[in-house]
């Protein structure tokens, strides 16, 4: 890479964005966390920042590289940089500074969970905040304009103001944020917020430069219509599959030697109702492993898919010849949210079809069962406080979390954050925790200390990012927990003991 030429606009993201968390999903986690140690162990052990040149990064966001392609394709100048090197890319030809967050208040439900519970800001927002007032925003005059899964959390005016923002797009970007952008280098008045315009499948742009751990998209939405989940998600669509392997083409030729297929949920690719089809999933695979030579990680997927076509589960297990050392097993991120038919029922009966919401527990133990001898890793989130939750809603989540001891996973527990359907209901905090729910959260804790070493064993093979994150994080995880967990088992708060 020679010299940067500066551009009118330069895209960036915050700091915890722009890592690959070491490759490995499970600490991508992180990103949420509340500060328990300084930024500069965060930043070395957990979330090393991804190559740059001359403040130009190497990998970005998957997000960031779609504006960045819809920019492109319409002929602007953009670049996308590293928020710590922003100042090798902007000077007085810079008009525009585009921001990619997921999270920048730390009010997203992981974050929200974790800094609530240990009462601490989580960095994500630090890096957000850090990232907004950079001197160098005011110093160039430059129009700020921030999207990402994480926008809808700068919805308020006045939050805006304080951090002056001057557009928020929440939503999809790239017909929406692109026309902001224009507006911007034309120096008009931006709105404070606007909706992005979901685009049709057809106009999705193919990245032109790599994405973070080779992030592909393979589908956009979900369509299950859980009502505590973001709008955004409504719409289902898929993209075809030589559009997916430019997109893997891409990440190979910048030397990468990993992709993850990214949807709502995998297993859906290409189906045309709530049911998998098998056969586009698998030629979608196969297709990839062409490129590739093994497969691909994934995402996201859901228990009700894997059990509404368990084959496919095996099928593609057998394709990607897990397990090898490139692939010990396939993980992925799904949605368990709750053990009470009542409140799959009331808030998200899409989330278990084509099952009925009586059959939910039954379905995640049979999905659990069918994964564990396929060599699936399922990392699932249950919803604590979810709108009308009573006690025995969470003694049935308890019940379900104890069934699944026997299965390798993780189970990351949630507050209950308003989106949605639900966005005037009432968010959930570590003061609502009734002592079911510290029971819940003493069970998820029990079980994913029991998996965590074999996890990490498998996912961090250099012996150095093992003795790392191993002896030290985990360690220092596992230690800290522990006077903690006997109170939480009695259903106690363990931070007023
Ligand atoms: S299944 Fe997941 S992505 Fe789909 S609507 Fe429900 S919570 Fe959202």
């Amino acid at each position: 890479m020679g010299v940067v030429a500066l551009s009118e606009i330069v895209l960036t993201a915050e700091y915890s964005l722009m890592s690959d968390y070491r490759g490995s999903e499970f600490l991508g986690f992180a990103a949420c966390a509340p500060k328990i140690v300084p930024d500069w162990l965060y930043r070395l052990v957990v979330c090393p920042p991804v190559p740059r040149h001359n403040g130009v990064v190497k990998y970005a966001p998957g997000g960031t590289r779609k504006i960045e392609a819809a920019l492109l394709e319409k002929g602007f100048d953009v670049v996308v940089a590293h928020p710590d090197q922003l100042n090798k890319v902007i000077d007085n030809e810079t008009k525009v500074l585009g921001i990619t967050s997921n999270d920048p208040l730390g009010i997203g439900p992981a974050s929200s969970t974790f800094s609530s519970l240990m009462g601490k800001e989580t960095y994500s927002a630090i890096f957000f905040r850090k990232l907004i007032t950079n001197p160098i925003i005011k110093d160039n005059g430059l129009k700020t304009i921030v999207g990402g899964p994480g926008a809808w959390q700068l919805a308020d005016d006045s939050v805006r103001k304080q951090l002056e923002i001057d557009c928020v797009v929440v939503g999809e970007g790239e017909r929406t944020a692109v026309k902001v952008f224009e507006k911007a280098l034309k120096g008009e008045t931006l709105p404070g917020i606007v909706e992005g315009e979901v685009v049709p499948v057809e106009e999705i742009p193919s990245i032109k430069h790599a994405t973070i751990n080779g992030i592909v998209e393979i589908a956009r939405g979900c369509g299950r219509g859980c009502e505590f989940c973001v709008p955004t998600l409504r719409y289902f669509r898929c993209r075809p599959i030589d559009k997916i392997l430019e997109e893997v083409k891409v990440n190979l030729d910048a030397g990468l030697d990993r992709i993850l297929l990214h949807a709502e949920d995998v297993l859906r690719y290409g189906a045309k109702s709530i049911i998998p089809d098998e056969a586009k999933v698998l030629k979608l695979f196969e297709e990839v492993k062409k490129v590739t030579g093994w497969g691909a990680y994934i995402s996201h997927f859901a228990f009700a898919s894997a059990m509404a076509k368990p084959e496919l589960i095996k099928q593609l297990k057998e394709l990607m010849e897990v397990p090898s050392r490139k692939i010990p097993w396939i993980a992925g991120q799904v949605g368990i949210e709750t053990g009470s038919p009542r409140l799959i029922e009331k808030n998200m009966r899409g989330k278990v079809a084509p099952f009925k919401p009586e059959q939910w527990p039954e379905v995640v133990i049979e999905a659990h069962k069918l994964l564990h001898d396929n060599c699936w890793v399922p990392c699932s989130t249950l919803i604590m406080g979810l709108p009308g939750e009573k006690p025995e809603d969470v003694v049935k989540t308890i019940e379900l979390v104890e069934e699944l001891k026997e299965y390798k996973s993780l189970i990351v527990p949630l507050f209950f954050v308003p989106l949605g359907v639900l966005s005037e209901a009432r968010r959930f905090t570590v003061n609502d925790m009734m002592p079911e729910h510290w029971k819940l959260l003493a069970a998820c804790v029990k079980h994913d200390l029991k998996w965590i070493d074999e996890l990490a064993k498998d996912e961090f093979r250099s012996f150095v990012h093992r003795i790392m994150l191993e002896k030290v994080f985990i360690g220092f995880i596992k230690r800290g927990l522990k006077p903690y967990l006997r109170a939480m088992e009695q259903g106690l708060n363990p931070l007023q003991m």
